[in-house]
């Protein structure tokens, strides 16, 4: 059989890789959007490097979008089997294809508008929210830890990989002329010390495994706790100075994490008595789905929820929907917390926020996750004095700062061991996917003094012949 690298090969996004049995049959783990290649990225999203309609099963390990986010483009484009998920990807996923359906929808307005006045023919995006519904209909769920035979040759297996709920690694045991192979394709790993999340899980021996090298040459920082910052921040903000303490957070993941430990910070009457607002319609969705699978919640906080049913929520917490309501919240004297996204402020409501209130020295802005150096969230990690916001210049004379402990991606330490639970004499190649390559390379290094004896660094659309 072979194995071909479309995406996430010696870069972070678009992971969509591809299995050929010797009779043909194609399946497909993942099939992500690239996101944030400047002008390349249009390119790379419009062309897979296949045939979708060839593809007969697709796998999916988790739900984020450069991983699940060109899905309704497979649809679209002639793909006509199961999208395999465990039940949480498929929650979420549904939700963040048809968000991400609606941000095509808005951006090509404005796209059309130009070209109309260039006299030029109008372009389309790369899919409709309707797409997005088709492809959410092509789900079927898979648990964890349950084998779930595809066909007589193919069979599969998910185990929880700590990373987002509902992520998974993928195994795959495929037989070929009476000779089973067994591949593994990690997805994105999370790290053993989650707050909400379970470690990743240890997996059965493989013979091939894809593995994601995002932080391959980082450590994370020690675990400051979230709880102690994020109190110093509350009270500095609204209790001293009286003011509004802005949270660009991301919706899945970030945003629960910081509610999480707020609401512990609740639990001991520590918590500052102002009003916390989440406004993100997609936040509130994924924390709704989050909240609907809490086997999949860590010891930690399965003991919480033995004294609070509810661990994400807390008194003086809302959520709001409308965008009226979300306007309302500028008009506000009192000072309290915005909790709102994207996590790198570069849409989204939370702009609206930064833009109305970084003139304000009684407010702050706290960052909470990874920002592109280019975001207005770079920019403002960056000590920017002025950002430019809508087409203004504004005056940062609010607080920034940033919570740098929390990271869905596990660091190498993570990653190696993630690999722990193999034998490496059984290993017959390691293959590098979802990072830069220079972390690449030194992270190859570190898998190749573990032991493993083979560890390649495919680039996009090479195809290696496996057995
Ligand atoms: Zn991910």
């Amino acid at each position: 059989m072979k194995i071909a690298f479309h995406g996430a090969a010696q870069t972070v996004t678009g992971s969509k890789h591809l299995v050929t049995l010797d009779n043909g049959k194609k399946i497909l783990l993942d099939c992500g959007m690239f996101q944030g290649m400047g002008d390349q990225t249009d390119e790379l999203n419009k062309d897979f490097g296949f045939n979708a309609g060839d593809i007969n099963y697709v796998i999916l390990s988790h739900a984020h979008i450069d991983h699940c986010g060109l899905l309704p483009k497979l649809v679209k484009d002639g793909y006509k089997g199961k999208i395999f998920a465990t039940p949480a990807t498929k929650d979420l996923a549904s939700i963040l294809m048809e968000d991400s359906a609606g941000i095509q929808e808005n951006d090509i307005k404005f796209v059309n508008k130009r070209l109309a006045l260039e006299g030029l023919p109008n372009a389309q995006p790369l899919y409709t929210t309707l797409d997005a519904l088709a492809a959410a209909d092509r789900f079927e769920t898979v648990e964890y830890d349950t084998w779930f035979a595809i066909d007589e040759n193919i069979s599969f297996s998910y185990t929880d990989a700590g990373h987002i709920i509902g992520s998974a690694a993928v195994h795959l045991r495929i037989t070929e002329n009476g000779k089973q192979t067994r591949i593994t394709f990690s997805g994105d790993v999370g790290r053993y010390r989650d707050i909400i999340l379970k470690s990743p899980a240890p997996f059965d021996q493989a013979d091939y495994i894809l593995i994601e090298s995002t932080y391959g040459n980082t450590l994370h920082e020690q675990f400051h706790p979230t709880t102690d910052a994020l109190l110093e921040w509350i009270e500095n903000t609204c209790l001293k100075k009286k003011g509004k303490l802005i949270m660009p957070a991301f919706s899945v993941g970030r945003t629960q994490e910081i509610l999480y430990a707020l609401n512990l910070l609740s639990l001991e009457n520590k918590l500052p008595a102002v009003d916390y607002y989440v406004d993100s319609p997609l936040s509130t969705k994924a924390t709704e789905i989050l909240k609907r699978y809490p086997q999949y919640f860590n010891e930690s906080i399965q003991e919480v929820l033995k004294k609070d049913k509810d661990p994400f929520d807390f008194p003086g917490l809302k959520f709001t929907t409308s965008v009226d309501d979300s306007k309302r919240l500028n008009y506000l004297k009192d000072p309290c917390v915005i909790i709102s996204a994207s996590g790198m402020a570069e849409a989204g409501r939370v702009k609206h926020h930064i833009s109305n209130n970084i003139e304000n020295s009684r407010n702050s802005i706290l960052l909470t996750g990874y920002c592109e150096p280019h975001s207005l969230g770079g920019r403002l990690k960056n000590g920017d004095k002025e950002v430019r916001i809508f087409g203004q210049w504004h005056q940062v004379n609010a607080e920034v700062g940033q919570i740098r402990s929390m990271s869905a991606h596990g660091d190498y330490n993570d990653l190696l061991h993630f690999l722990e639970c193999q034998d490496v004499t059984k290993v017959k190649k390691v293959f590098l996917v979802h990072g830069e390559p220079d972390v690449q390379n030194d992270f190859r290094q570190k898998v190749l003094d573990k032991g493993f004896k083979n560890v390649d660094i495919p680039i996009r659309h090479q195809e290696i012949v496996i057995d």
